[in-house]
């Protein structure tokens, strides 16, 4: 192939209202908006040369293969989207990775139209625990109940092999908090209580990380690990969020514990100081909430209070430290029993929206050990998660402006160009932030051997019912924005079980217009 016709292909990936999904552009048009008519929702034209036989990944969970057979699904995975890796949801007690169609959520064409029973309980581990490896921690793994004694990965290898497709163990730091003795493990808020996550300074619980990835890597002829945090530390948590609107409960946020005190002190920070900033910064969260007008101003005194007290930074630099030594420590474990094992991490998707979190994550540090990246550009659901951030942050530091301002603000400091914040739910962001997105990371990575595999959205359940959903022509253009920024693979995202099988082809589809796949 000439280098014109590759550049051909790689332009074009163009964003319009007709690909925004059945009913989107009525509740548009209600709203006064119009098809976009700026230019930076395209990508620009590239001669980025796709990268040759890329991994094409999937994430999904044992019970698409229990309900509609093994053998069915590679196939439609193969035909319909090129798969040639899947990332199996082997550890959660969320519902994210695992499980049917979330409840409430319209039900894909394929698979049992009918939502979890949960009776059997919940989460855990999907594979097979063997004890052995979790000989020196506290923490114990419990086989997950959902599906009797099926072992995700035994489910699939066998079949996975025959058709050269590679299998991962894909794990998420959520907890459940029914599990005996696990408010030893529990992170602490800043009056003490348990919340319902673990904490990585407890040595327990960063033993149990390792343990879990040493089985899955000693017990299963597994291609690679993922593992991923969706978290940050008490900091941002007391004044933003990508999840919640109104924000978090700033006394609820953590960590506080014993652990992380004691880490903080042998850093030479003082906690008593830090404890009192997080209580000053709470103070001013309650009373931005609140309607208060401070007399210099939102932004201003938020950073009064951070000059009074550095050490609430330094407690948020601690906890990201503790996340990326949690990744540190399972890459070199993992490289030391299997060296060609891949390696890497679910980046979370405040990445997109958080300027702190975005300071926070250095992709270029975490490339030492890192094999592949795959860095959240859910574009769909970003729409949503973009303007849940900005209203969260809307009456905190942003306090100062009105809510577009504040958007318009965040687009020029993320460099993004998007729609405005009424728009955003309805129509999600476009092609050209995965763009953007995809390319800032490979930048970010340059010169290692770090490979970013963007995490795209296809299907993942929004929020809201009338919110913007997945369509053909977006997931085709975001499909090859992901290539067009310089992306050496894709993990299509979040479950193939709440996925229509019209935009898992669009999938193909574009790999194929790109040449990718025969
Ligand atoms: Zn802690």
């Amino acid at each position: 192939m000439s280098g014109l016709d590759r550049r051909r292909f790689l332009t074009g990936a163009g964003f319009t209202a007709a690909a925004l999904g059945a009913g989107v552009t009525e509740k548009l048009a209600a709203l006064g908006v119009g098809p976009r008519q700026d230019a930076g929702a395209q990508p620009a034209a590239e001669t980025v040369i796709p990268p040759q036989n890329p991994i094409i990944g999937i994430q999904i969970d044992a019970i698409s293969f229990l309900d509609e057979g093994t053998e069915k699904v590679l196939d439609i995975l193969q035909e319909k989207a090129g798969v040639n890796a899947l990332f199996m949801g082997s550890f959660t007690y969320g519902t994210g990775i695992t499980g049917r169609q979330i409840e409430g959520h319209p039900f894909p064409d394929h698979g049992v139209q009918k939502y979890q029973d949960f009776s059997r309980g919940h989460g855990g581990d999907y594979a097979t625990p063997h004890l052995e490896y979790y000989k020196d921690t506290a923490l114990k793994p419990e086989k997950a109940p959902d599906y009797g004694k099926v072992d995700c990965l035994e489910l699939v290898l066998p079949a996975a092999k025959k058709r050269g497709i590679k299998v991962f163990a894909w794990s998420e730091d959520v907890f459940g908090s029914h599990i005996p003795n696990i408010e030893k493990f529990q992170v602490r808020d800043l009056y003490g209580r348990n919340a319902h996550t673990v904490c990585f300074n407890n040595p327990d619980v960063h033993k149990f990380w390792l343990a879990l990835q040493e089985d899955f890597i000693r017990s299963y002829d597994i291609d690679g690990i993922m593992w991923g945090s969706e978290r940050y530390g008490a900091f941002c948590n007391m004044f933003e969020s990508v999840h919640q609107r109104n924000g978090n409960d700033p006394s609820r946020v953590t960590c506080f514990c014993e652990f992380c005190q004691a880490k903080a002190k042998s850093r030479g920070i003082d906690v008593q100081r830090a404890f009192a900033g997080f209580h000053e910064l709470e103070k001013w969260v309650k009373a931005c909430r609140a309607g208060n007008k401070p007399t210099d101003g939102h932004y201003v005194t938020f950073w009064r209070i951070l000059f009074r007290y550095p050490e609430l930074l330094a407690w948020e630099t601690l906890w990201n430290d503790s996340v990326h030594e949690t990744y540190e420590a399972i890459y070199k474990q993992t490289k030391s029993i299997r060296s060609s094992a891949q390696v890497g991490w679910h980046v979370w998707h405040a990445l997109s929206f958080s300027p702190y979190f975005r300071a926070q994550t250095d992709l270029k540090k975490l490339s030492d050990y890192s094999d592949y990246l795959k860095v959240t550009v859910y574009n769909n659901l970003g729409g949503t998660r973009m303007e849940t951030y900005i209203t969260s942050v809307s009456d905190t530091v942003y306090g100062d402006m009105p809510i577009d301002e504040a958007l318009q603000l965040e687009y020029r400091i993320m460099n993004l160009r998007e729609r405005g914040y009424a728009e955003l739910p309805y129509t999600g962001l476009s092609p050209d932030y995965v763009y953007r997105e995809t390319k800032r990371a490979v930048e970010d990575v340059k010169g290692s051997k770090t490979q970013i595999w963007p995490g795209l959205d296809v299907d993942i359940a929004n929020v809201d019912l009338q919110f913007s959903r997945s369509s053909p022509p977006v997931v085709n253009a975001c499909t090859k924005a992901c290539f067009q920024g310089g992306g050496e693979g894709l993990v299509i995202s979040r479950k193939y079980s709440e996925m229509r099988l019209a935009n898992l082809a669009a999938v193909g589809e574009a790999l194929r217009e790109m040449k990718i796949i025969a």
